[in-house]
């Protein structure tokens, strides 16, 4: 396990054309970069996500012995499995990356360029601190048992339970009572039909 002392962050600012250097001053936040704790480089791409973009990252990688990847550009449901493949291309473990959102969270919702900026490096600063705390981590695949277990016999416990057996699989619901139906079956009549609960 690496210390403090071993860490070599790397971290690359995407302009995405002008979806995010059109808003954001991404020349700031890549100078900014540098001055945050375990940063070694920071480099700034037009399109990160691109060809080139990921060789860059690749090849800096291996030229600055990097050991944690943090990517400024557009949100992880995106490109993160893409980037993960990129690092580990490059001999790294996968999730030794970190993303920071500059485009959804940042340059798509704040108009005041400099208030923009401003926040783009805020985010840099959390992404860059949780990659200091980035761990390699392996897959493996488990066989599991196909049942679930409902915890509450109230009307949520008891829809949850016959939507999983609804979908095919064994349910075991649990209630502490001696009956099902929790407060709802404690009410004599129910909005709009005026019928009884039970
Ligand atoms: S990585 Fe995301 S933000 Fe950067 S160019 Fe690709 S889509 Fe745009």
């Amino acid at each position: 396990m690496l210390t403090k002392e071993d860490l070599r962050i790397g971290v690359f600012v995407c302009d995405c054309g002008s979806n995010i250097a059109g808003f954001v001053n991404t020349e700031t936040v890549r100078e900014f970069a540098e001055t945050l704790p375990d940063v070694v480089v920071s480099v700034k791409n037009k399109y990160t996500c691109s060809d080139p973009g990921q060789q860059e990252i690749q090849r800096t990688i291996f030229e600055k012995k990097l050991n944690r990847i943090v990517v400024a550009s557009c949100s992880p449901a995106s490109y993160e499995p893409i980037f993960r493949q990129c690092i580990q291309g490059a001999g790294l473990n996968p999730y030794l990356l970190e993303m920071a959102n500059l485009r959804e969270h940042c340059s798509w919702v704040t108009p005041d360029r400099e208030a923009a900026t401003w926040k783009a490096k805020d985010i840099l600063k959390v992404a860059v601190s949780r990659a200091r705390w980035l761990y390699p981590q392996d897959e493996e695949q488990i066989t599991v048992t196909d049942a679930a277990l409902v915890i509450g016999g109230g009307v949520a416990g008891m829809q949850a339970a016959l939507d999983l057996a609804d979908a095919g699989h064994q349910v075991y619901l649990v209630e502490q009572k001696p009956s099902i139906g929790g407060i709802m079956a404690q009410l004599d009549k129910v909005y709009p039909d005026i019928e009884c609960s039970i």
